[in-house]
């Protein structure tokens, strides 16, 4: 079982490895990237200039993957969503896709500006996983409406958080320690 994850825009190759390697730490999923074509124009806006982050997250709903288990794009271009400025992502509640903008992630420190990717997609992916906003401001579930709030909070879950990731998780990971068809002696 896999968490996929693919990249749109113009995005680094070592941003790429970082993302997919952070992924595979924080959900204990194997992860795979894929390169897939990003229609011309998909989303965009053109009196916004910005990206529709629901016309992005519909295209994932309409792509397929052996093993797949959630899909999230990573986009270099700056989305929005109907009645608000911009988005840094979009995920469907419980779903399967994510979608998560890194432009207005950037930072000339690479260090603070991959956390800040990391932060955003454990975010969305959270989403996916069933998890809601949480209240807990250092949490990574925390909502941010700007970057600062990005900064302040966490890359990782809060025990309320983790304890219902882990079982959202349980159907996926295999755990040879636990085997109940293994007698007891
Ligand atoms: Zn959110
Ligand atoms: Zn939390």
């Amino acid at each position: 079982m896999f968490i996929y994850i693919v990249f749109f825009g113009d995005i680094e190759e070592r941003l790429i490895l970082g993302v997919a390697g952070n992924v595979r730490r924080t959900f204990g999923l194997d992860v795979r990237v894929s390169s897939v074509p990003f229609p011309p124009k998909l989303g965009y806006n053109p009196s916004r200039d910005q990206y529709h982050a629901g016309t992005i997250l519909r295209y994932l709903g309409s792509l397929d993957f052996p093993k797949l288990v959630k899909l999230v794009g990573v986009v270099s271009f700056d989305l929005y969503e109907e009645g608000l400025n911009f988005v840094f992502g979009e995920a469907d509640l419980g779903g399967r896709n994510a979608v998560v903008s890194i432009n207005r992630l950037r930072h000339p420190d690479e260090e603070v500006f991959f956390l800040r990717v990391f932060k955003e997609v454990n975010h969305e992916i959270g989403h996916c996983f069933g998890l809601g906003h949480c209240t807990d401001p250092s949490c990574v579930m925390s909502f941010s409406s700007s970057v600062r709030d990005v900064d302040r909070k966490g890359e990782g879950f809060c025990s309320s958080c983790m304890d219902f990731l882990k079982s959202s998780l349980n159907p996926y990971l295999r755990n040879p320690d636990q085997d109940p068809h293994k007698p007891h002696r």
